[in-house]
């Protein structure tokens, strides 16, 4: 996720802070002008905690998906939660299950652990039954051991509603595809979670609860784009690499002016270049590159100079589902298609999106998150 702060890297996932992260910030400092500092100083320890909550939550889904080979590039906290990156979707309905299960077990655990503590420590903790309480910011240890435990009930609660993309919209949609096929099990959760999304936004309206609101919104957009995702997934899974790459393209050398490709991005569509050296790969270079060497004064910029060195290449038979997976994990627009160790195409998210504008079948039913 663009606009990203990596605080931490724990069992090869980097854990993320999003700056939208800073709006919290307000909250601390709402407090210190009203309560004074040590008011402000007990939010942003709620706040730490709470997130590192919600951290756990998302390690918890995160290291079950490591165990079935489904890589975790990053773990991204938002003000509102927090979301793993998956590079490729689960299998098995089972094994969608297991990693689902896992995040809200973490509350459980944690919840269990701070009951005990609750029990164990000297000081009365004050426990908050049900659901709806709003106790207000905690200003002593017994506070926000009691506080948490509310969080992490609520956390617990909240990922039960089969709203997908939520925990409980996934549970959902893993047991639908226990029968139906994938595409189909993810429509039919993406339609309940977009109708519980709705009254989200109409009982938070109807209380004032405006982070319901903004809840509701997101898993409404989420839940179209997250069906699209799956939609063209299945669609690419018999398709190979090389029926859709493109076979004719322009190629650089080192010494070439990184510049000079300029043209070639509108004349030929083309965004990324190979960088060839005595007829091997040895580099791509972006658009990005091409346009800030044009930038430059002169112009005069190596391509060898501006190129990347790491980016994952494909083979012609490989299925373009798993290689549009890669793609748009990494955020990488073109992938050099190789075949005993020559550059025989190039295949990009152009040749992808092309394809289904004439092979309209595979997605043409696909709802995109702006229709209703
Ligand atoms: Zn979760």
């Amino acid at each position: 996720m663009k606009w990203s702060l990596t605080i931490a890297k724990v069992f090869g996932i980097r854990i993320r802070v999003h700056f939208t992260f800073l709006l919290l910030l307000l909250l601390v400092e709402g407090e210190w002008s009203e309560a004074g500092w040590v008011a402000a100083a007990w939010s942003a320890i709620f706040i730490v905690a709470t997130f590192t909550c919600v951290a756990l939550h998302e390690l918890g889904h995160s290291l079950v998906a490591q165990r079935f080979g489904v890589k975790v590039s990053s773990i991204t906290l938002l003000p509102i939660g927090g979301v793993a990156a998956l590079r490729s979707i689960p299998q098995k309905p089972a094994h969608e299950i297991a990693i689902t299960v896992a995040g809200p077990l973490v509350n459980v655990v944690i919840f269990a652990v701070l009951y005990a503590v609750a029990v164990w420590v000297p000081f009365k903790v004050p426990y908050y039954p049900g659901l709806m309480l709003t106790p207000g910011l905690p200003t002593s240890w017994a506070e926000l051991i009691g506080v948490m435990l509310l969080v992490n009930k609520l956390m617990i609660a909240f990922n039960l509603i089969p709203a997908y993309p939520m925990d409980g919209g996934r549970l959902f949609r893993a047991s639908l595809a226990c029968w139906l096929p994938y595409p189909r099990a993810t429509a039919i959760a993406a339609t309940l979670g977009r109708t519980i999304s709705i009254g989200f936004v109409v009982y938070g309206l109807y209380q004032g609860l405006i982070l319901l609101c903004v809840i509701g919104v997101i898993i409404f957009f989420a839940a179209g784009a997250e069906e699209k995702t799956v939609r063209v997934h299945s669609a690419l899974q018999d398709v190979g690499v090389g029926t859709i790459m493109t076979p004719v393209f322009v190629t650089v050398g080192p010494d070439d002016a990184a510049s000079d490709c300029k043209p070639w991005i509108f004349q030929r569509g083309q965004d990324d270049f190979p960088v060839m050296a005595d007829g091997y790969l040895v580099g791509l270079l972006t658009r990005e590159a091409v346009l800030e060497a044009a930038r430059q004064a002169g112009g005069a910029a190596r391509a060898a100079d501006l190129m990347t060195k790491d980016f994952p290449c494909t083979r012609p038979d490989a299925p373009v589902s798993a290689v549009h997976d890669a793609m748009l994990a990494a955020g990488q627009r073109t992938v050099p298609v190789m075949e005993d160790g020559r550059l025989v195409g190039l295949l990009t998210l152009d040749n992808i999106s092309r394809y289904f504008t004439v092979h309209p079948a595979g997605v043409g039913k696909t709802r995109t998150g702006t229709a209703a």
